[in-house]
């Protein structure tokens, strides 16, 4: 029999496939899209992927033998490899960097993993193997092990697949970043203990009840609103419970207590039929046209289709009809948001629809919770819509019949850091072309690029102007900063209109969202005497101060001092904060309104575990009355009690040295005010500026999207840029300056040799040093006309180059292709 060989895919920057040899006893096993475990580098062991069998030894190098196989079927599908190869070459990254961030990190477990006990599995050491057991016990006493460690314990080699037992038996698990759980909102129900299903049992309750008449009504209440006949009593939510018997918390308890009644703590969304909301919801004329119109589209052509819609329009009820359709016909469904805006807020609205249909990907899961999903999904062809943020278009998908951007303008779809720098909204467009499903982007502001792309009939379009029912688009009103000053009426960041409004809107119990751009306007300190300000020493920023910490720290790297009472400089104790952050602001903001509940969500309020979905709930359940915050709340939330919003700079929006910079304002503000008012009542929405007079303040102000993106059509086209021109962003980073400078100017002048003025730069980033490494940044500008591909490999080509020249060996360069 002629020896096999393998080509696999390492998790690892290396520009191609590696082959090795597989030994003789596996060749009827072995399979593409199945990892295996292999030997690279001197020592470290890593699970590739393999990519293709065959029987050609390689060229340059003695093949080695395969170390493990860790799986007998595929792991990846084909379909997936062939997305990853597009990714890599498209964005210019290896097929490897494509996998390590395909993969969740419990499928490829390496010489460099870390394990630990899973604490939350209760360890039946009678089930183990007597390896296995070795393992769990040096665990116990031992925090972590390394796979060194592990093979030392064993006296064994290869411990991998022993490890893998492990990792599947769920006793242990990989340690990674530690991440916050994703933890779903629970509300406690109430159900009839099984103890009192039948007629008899039930009778004996009512007896057992009979000197307590308010639990007797409590048990009856249950009976009616879970629907006889009692052995199919559903849950019901307790507080629903509660209020229709006129119960206390304490009576429903006493009745648990007797063993009447279970309470149990339910995650929300998950519940029985009967409480979701009642049918189906009819269409209005607008959404029904809208998705006649998109049906339609889909049918004749397989481009995506773009629908915009203005906030509470109705697209989510849209993206419901399609979904179901979708999975009526038996295939699945992928809808991708933004990270940020993966609450239960939208995941709750969806499971009223599709139950346990949905599959959530989280990146607040953790490893294991995610190999389950990806193990789920490659196991069923069964519709699934599968609900997730930029990296759920990495899960295996056999039946792919639909998939749906929302909120399709949103920048954190694309990746920058590590590569594969890609953007999933483009990704799932090729994704969705591949398994020849329909593909709707969604969003209230499309991004430039995507409403070119409708104008010029790559992709189909449908519009929704108006919102639902009897809900109208918020009152807009401009307030002159210059005049507010002027005339001495400035209450700190409030000028007179939006102070008013806020004053009224919480008289008349109703809540506020004021919002602050975080970008340029981070406190910081200086010395009023000399004009000290504290900077990083890592990097090139000024310190931002947080008065929760009292501490001044970097946002890059997290460096931090405390904050200087005296000037060490000049020793003068005139030190002062200037500028305002969210964190200032709401400390203001109390002493204005000191009766109100304000909270604040940014960045550093909802690092802690669960804070942002805290903070929503919050704004919810009405407890809290302010909300400050950057351009997280702006993201896909829907509060009714929400009437007035504040935008209380619009100025810095504007202001930035950024080609879609006007574009983002835009967005931006649309999107807040989006928050205002929703079914009966009309929000209000207050923009204060210096610069009343500005466009893009004009076109927020009128809901007039068209003005905005004109004027951005000609200018992109003017200036040479997206959506005309393609561009491929170049960071040359190194610690040695010098090696920066002189690195940039070398790779910049071998680009111009071929691409002449497309080339731009190199130039200093705003921010040109980072944890102590400078950058350095070369634009290339791509006429739509060139040949894009062969363009790519040209410039790929010259930075290895490049990297093969003596001087500049260790200079980094980073490729970021269709930069955002
Ligand atoms: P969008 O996603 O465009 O912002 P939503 O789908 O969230 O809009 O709709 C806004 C609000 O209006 C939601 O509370 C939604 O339940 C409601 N709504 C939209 N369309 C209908 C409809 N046809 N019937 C009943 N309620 C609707
Ligand atoms: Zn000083
Ligand atoms: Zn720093």
């Amino acid at each position: 029999m002629e020896t096999k060989f393998v080509d696999v895919i390492l998790p690892l920057p290396v520009p191609r496939p590696y082959t090795y040899r597989v030994p003789k006893d596996w060749n009827e096993k072995i399979c593409e899209g199945a990892r295996v475990l292999v030997q690279f580098g001197k020592k470290k062991i890593y699970t590739a992927i393999i990519y293709k069998i065959h029987h050609t030894p390689p060229q340059h190098y003695r093949a080695k033998y395969l170390s493990e196989l860790v799986d007998e079927f595929p792991i990846v599908q084909p379909n997936q490899i062939e997305l990853w190869r597009w990714i890599a070459d498209y964005y210019m990254c290896s097929l490897g960097e494509v996998m390590a961030a395909a993969l969740p990190a419990g499928l490829k477990v390496s010489s460099e993993t870390i394990i630990m006990l899973n604490h939350h599995m209760e360890i039946d050491f009678d089930q183990l193997t007597d390896r296995e057991y070795l393992i769990a016990e040096a665990l116990e006493s031992n925090e972590k092990l390394t796979m060194q460690e592990v093979s030392d314990i064993l006296q064994l080699k290869t411990v991998y697949p022993i490890v893998q037992g492990l990792i599947a038996k769920q006793i242990i698990l990989i340690e990674e970043v530690v991440k916050e759980r994703y933890k779903p909102k629970m509300n406690d129900f109430v159900t009839l203990s099984p103890n009192y299903q039948s007629e008899e049992q039930l009778k004996q309750a009512f007896d057992e009840l009979s000197n307590a008449p308010k639990q007797m009504h409590v048990l009856m209440k249950l009976l009616q609103l879970g629907k006889t006949p009692p052995e199919k009593v559903e849950a019901v939510k307790k507080t629903t419970l509660q209020k229709e018997a006129q119960a206390s918390s304490a009576q429903v308890k006493a009745l648990a207590e007797k063993g009447i009644i279970e309470i149990e703590s339910l995650e929300v969304g998950r519940l029985p039929s009967y409480q979701s909301e009642p049918g189906e919801k009819q269409l209005n004329e607008e959404q029904q046209a809208a998705l006649e119109s998109i049906e339609a589209q889909f049918e004749e052509s397989r481009k995506p289709v773009l629908l915009q819609g203005v906030t509470g329009s109705g697209k989510t009820e849209l993206y419901i009809k399609l979904i179901q359709k979708t999975l009526d016909s038996g295939r699945q469904a992928l809808y991708l948001l933004p990270e940020i805006a993966l609450t239960t807020q939208i995941i709750s609205r969806l499971e009223k629809h599709f139950g346990d249909q949905i599959l959530v990907y989280h990146s607040k899961f953790n490893a294991q919770e995610r190999v389950e999903i990806w193990q789920k999904l490659l196991k069923t062809e069964q519709p699934k819509l599968i609900l997730g943020a930029r990296s759920a278009i990495f899960l295996p998908m056999n039946n792919l019949g639909l998939t749906i951007v929302d909120e399709e303008h949103e920048q954190s779809f694309k990746q920058y850091d590590p590569a594969p720098r890609y953007n999933a909204r483009d990704t799932a467009v090729v994704l969705s072309a591949m398994h020849k499903a329909n593909m709707l982007l969604g969003s209230a502001t499309p991004s430039i690029e995507s409403r070119f792309n409708a104008h010029s009939g790559k992709y189909g379009y449908a519009f929704m102007g108006s919102r639902h029912g009897s809900a109208q688009m918020p009152d807009m009103e401009v307030v002159d900063l210059r005049e507010q000053y002027r005339k001495k009426k400035m209450k700190t960041h409030f000028g007179e209109p939006l102070y008013e409004a806020v004053k009224k809107a919480l008289s008349n119990k109703e809540q506020v969202i004021l919002f602050q751009n975080r970008r340029g306007f981070s406190p910081f300190v200086q010395c009023n005497t000399c004009g000290w300000t504290p900077e990083c020493k890592n990097c090139d920023v000024t310190l931002t101060y947080h008065k929760f910490l009292q501490k001044l720290k970097c946002h890059y790297c997290g460096y931090n001092i405390p904050h200087p009472k005296t000037c060490p400089a000049c020793g003068s104790p005139e030190v002062q904060l200037k500028g305002f952050g969210t964190e200032k602001i709401e400390s203001d903001i109390e002493i204005y309104f000191p009766e109100a509940r304000i909270k604040r969500m940014d960045l550093d309020s909802t690092r802690g575990k669960n804070a942002h979905q805290q903070i929503i709930n919050e704004l919810e359940t009405g407890e809290i009355d302010i909300l400050v915050g950057t351009q997280m709340i702006t993201k896909g939330l829907d509060f009714e009690k929400v009437s007035v919003v504040g935008i209380l700079n619009a100025d810095l929006m504007l202001n930035f040295q950024d080609f879609r910079a006007h574009e983002r304002a835009f967005q931006l503000m649309t999107q807040v005010a989006g928050r205002a008012g929703r079914k009966d009542r009309r929000g209000k929405v207050f923009i204060q500026t210096f610069d009343p007079d500005h466009p893009v303040i004009k076109q927020v102000k009128k809901h007039n999207y068209d003005a905005m993106y004109n004027v951005q059509d000609h200018e992109r086209l003017n200036f040479h840029y997206p959506p005309y021109y393609r561009l491929i962003k170049l960071t040359v980073v190194h610690h040695d300056k010098d090696l920066v400078l002189n690195g940039s100017n070398e790779l910049a002048g071998m680009l111009r040799r071929i691409l002449g003025d497309r080339i731009l730069g190199p130039e200093y980033p705003a921010v040109a040093r980072i944890k102590n490494k400078y950058h350095r940044q070369i634009l290339i500008k791509l006429e739509k006309q060139l040949h894009l591909g062969k363009t790519k490999e040209q410039v790929a080509s010259l930075i290895t180059d490049f990297n093969l020249m003596d001087n500049f060996k260790s200079v980094r360069v980073i490729v970021d292709v269709d930069p955002v």
